[in-house]
């Protein structure tokens, strides 16, 4: 249609320009800043039909995952090849330790030379035939490693994030889709603002997971990948993140409106590479759940100041309870849309 045609023109042409505006602060993950749809839901799919809950809303305890960041933190900074990294891969082993865990473990050639790599899968199975990834990475910042970089939002809140689905996944009987909690590594760039790609200065463990995936043909299988990024930021405010599958994202914003959260969603349209991106060129449909605005202008990102006391629990559990319901819709949508 010749309308969404000049739309799509103008905003490409604002894309533009925003790339132009934002190369020095793209250290580490390239975005793009789009404008705000209209109406986020409805902008770029047709309206889906989502099945009303027959059961209560899902329960998450934000103070609980909030304790998880605390503990990670504690630990120091991070960064693959240290010893806090396998001091975070033991604390989150022995979290899991009653959980079906895959260790998917290799050797990444870096620009800085070769580390070891462990990603950690808990799964869950669920009656349905069909797989729901959920994602975090829990490395720190490589070029901060010489700093008191802690990465309490990016890193540590997703990964605690993740802890606590899986406490409420623990035990209970599942008659959904099957759900596989992926904490990611080797995610951070090792040499950002450089002439090296992205893509390929970066995501390590997710890659190798996404082609190990794809090789085994686990990755037929996988209905949806979930990820989570800095999302524990008090003031919280979720990007629709437009590499994303929109119908995804719908479904994101679905769940949030059922649990009275849609406020914290989607007010901004980014584009942000992120880890979902090795699935996503796979063709599997792909959601970001990522706040790009921490502090002002996103001043905290990257830096020491990235900290706990930035975060509350509260943004924790508004994170956690929509990924659950968008779960659980996802679960009565028959069929999923095509990725
Ligand atoms: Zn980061």
């Amino acid at each position: 249609m010749p309308r969404s045609i000049k739309i799509t023109t103008i905003l490409l042409a604002l894309a533009l320009i925003a790339i132009a505006c934002d190369q020095d602060k793209t250290s580490s993950k390239e975005t793009v800043q789009t404008p705000p749809a209209n109406n986020p839901a409805d902008a770029i799919t047709p309206k889906l039909n989502f099945p009303p809950d027959t059961s209560p809303p899902p329960k998450f305890d934000g103070e609980r995952a909030m304790q998880y960041v605390k503990e990670i933190v504690a630990l120091g900074p991070r960064p693959i090849g240290s010893a806090n990294h396998k001091k975070v891969e033991d604390y989150l082993l022995a979290r899991l330790k009653s959980d079906n865990v895959e260790n998917d473990v290799f050797t990444a050639d870096t620009p800085e030379g070769k580390f070891p790599v462990h990603n950690i899968i808990a799964k869950f199975p669920g009656q349905k035939d069909g797989i729901i990834v959920v994602a975090s990475h829990y490395d720190t910042n490589y070029p901060l490693r010489n700093t008191s970089y802690i990465g309490a939002n990016d890193g540590a809140s997703s990964s605690a994030l993740l802890l606590e689905i899986a406490n409420q996944l623990r035990g209970k009987p599942n008659d959904g889709f099957s759900i596989w909690l992926v904490w990611d590594d080797a995610e951070e760039s090792i040499r950002p603002d450089t002439e090296i790609p992205f893509e390929q200065d970066a995501l390590y463990g997710i890659k190798h997971l996404a082609e190990k995936w794809e090789s085994d043909g686990t990755l037929k299988k996988i209905k949806a990948f979930l990820l989570a990024d800095m999302i524990g930021d008090a003031d919280l405010e979720i990007e629709r993140e437009s590499n994303s599958t929109p119908w995804l994202e719908d479904v994101v914003y679905e769940a949030a409106t059922r649990l009275g959260y849609q406020s914290h969603f989607f007010a901004r349209t980014m584009q942000i590479s992120d880890d979902h991106l090795p699935f996503l060129k796979r063709g599997v449909a792909c959601a970001d759940l990522i706040d790009f605005s921490y502090g002002y202008d996103n001043v905290f990102w990257h830096t020491p100041q990235d900290t706990v006391d930035k975060l509350s629990p509260k943004s924790l559990e508004i994170t956690g309870s929509t990924i659950l319901e968008t779960i659980r819709i996802l679960d009565k949508m028959e069929p999923l849309p095509p990725k």
